[in-house]
């Protein structure tokens, strides 16, 4: 069963018990559109525990507001008893909700045209407020007054400007308006809701359109936690349309970094600041540092150390976000992409665990303590065979290591 023949089963069943369902928002929109949806959600006049009680999987995902999760043949779908809310005054949640009794009450509380429409198991559409009509003219509307709607909650502005580009359709001129008045109050919104939509808009085909626009209409100033940071007023066009064609998730964030003006060194303190996973935010700040400083041309022994120490998909990665950057041209790119294959097509070992010895080894085979020359050793060794100067040969490796962690401590002034 996939996941809308699930939401279906969900939908026929509440009807057979005798409730109201409909399969709602962003699934019947995308499914008007011929795109397939990215997760479904139904509504109902089931009230929260009524529905717990009809299914034998749920979980009760915000029962408050009037949702639950129901697991249908493995499939979670949202199942969400109609209401209307107040405004999100803390900007994360409405501040209390009211059930009701009609879809079309429901429908009137969503935030957009397209998004405020319910399909029955038969096709048929509730469209109150032209949804269709604004999927044709390819247009985001607001349903109802913006203003009105963006004061209740300020991630609708953040909404239109990522659903304009990940669909991409245009804003309405009055919703566009309305957000270029209301746009300070973005200032209220929690930062994690902001990334969550920004993650959304990295899977656009053309994210810079969303970009552009919250420069355009005013809303990066006044927008968590961009609005603490000494932004350019308008990004260059290069550093914007690079966004586009980005070939991964962390390369967007980097470039969004640097159309902002953010410095490699700042990076992963500021995708902390946008609530990222720290391992993430410091890979990406890895990234961004390596492209910021990426060499216009690169000889064969620095690529392979390169290839060895960060692995050829972070190279890859980080060439291509260095020629995004403008750090180097086309050219240049072009002639690494193909030596850095070359290269790593030749290396003998790519990783320390090809390495055909190890420190235990090392150890055992002098005699001596363990100590800072067990790594220096092997990062000899390593590096010889990366270049191509000694075989990955055990023996070989064994004999030559000890040889030279012997010189090494004969050193003066060695440390161990
Ligand atoms: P996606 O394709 O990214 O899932 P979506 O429109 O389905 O987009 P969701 O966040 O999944 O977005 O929300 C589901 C539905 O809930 C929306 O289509 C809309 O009807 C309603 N909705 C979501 N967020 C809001 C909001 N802040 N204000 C009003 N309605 C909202
Ligand atoms: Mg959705």
């Amino acid at each position: 069963m996939d996941p809308c023949q699930a939401a279906l089963s969900i939908v026929k069943e509440l009807r057979e018990a005798g409730f109201q369902a409909y399969l709602v928002g962003g699934c019947v929109r995308d499914r008007l559109l011929g795109k397939e949806p990215e997760d479904y959600d139904v509504c109902t006049d089931a009230r929260p525990d009524q529905v717990e009680a009809l299914f034998p999987r749920t979980i009760a995902t915000g029962i408050r507001h009037g949702t639950v999760t129901v697991i249908a043949a493995g499939h979670p779908v949202e199942v969400t008893t109609f209401r209307v809310e107040g405004a999100y005054r803390d900007g994360r949640r409405p501040d209390h909700v009211r059930f009701v009794g009609r879809v079309e009450e429901d429908l009137a509380r969503r935030d957009f045209t397209i998004n405020a429409m319910a399909q029955d198991p038969e096709g048929a559409i509730i469209d109150p407020f032209g949804g269709r009509r604004d999927l044709e003219r390819r247009v985001i509307r607001t349903v109802g007054a913006a203003e009105d709607r963006f004061r209740e909650d300020a991630l609708r502005m953040v909404r239109a400007v990522r659903l304009a580009a990940q669909l991409e359709f245009s804003l309405h001129p009055e919703t566009e308006a309305a957000i270029r008045r209301m746009a300070p109050d973005l200032a209220r919104l929690s930062v994690e809701r902001v990334t969550q939509e920004l993650e959304k808009v990295w899977k656009a085909r053309r994210p810079s359109r969303a970009v552009a626009s919250l420069f355009r209409l005013g809303m990066m100033k006044h927008l968590p936690p961009f609005h603490r940071w000494d932004l350019p007023s308008f990004p260059r066009p290069p550093a914007l349309d690079a966004l586009d064609g980005a070939a991964s998730r962390r390369m967007r964030w980097a470039l969004l970094l640097h159309l902002c003006g953010q410095k490699p060194e700042e990076a992963a303190g500021r995708l902390k600041e946008l609530r990222l996973p720290r391992r993430d935010a410091e890979e990406i700040g890895r990234l961004y540092r390596s492209a910021a400083a990426w060499p216009s041309s690169l000889a064969e022994e620095e690529g392979k150390r390169r290839i060895f120490r960060d692995g050829i998909g972070f190279c890859r990665e980080a060439l291509e976000l260095s020629r995004r950057m403008g750090v180097i041209d086309e050219a240049a790119r072009l002639r690494q992409v193909e030596a850095l294959n070359r290269w790593n097509g030749e290396m003998p070992i790519r990783r320390w665990e090809e390495l055909a010895v190890n420190g235990k080894d090392l150890i055992d085979a002098a005699g001596r303590p363990a100590g800072p020359w067990v790594g220096r050793t092997l990062r000899i060794l390593a590096d010889a065979v990366i270049l191509g100067r000694l075989p990955n040969n055990h023996q070989l490796l064994i004999k030559e290591g000890v040889r030279i962690g012997r010189d090494a401590t004969a050193d003066p002034g060695d440390d161990d």
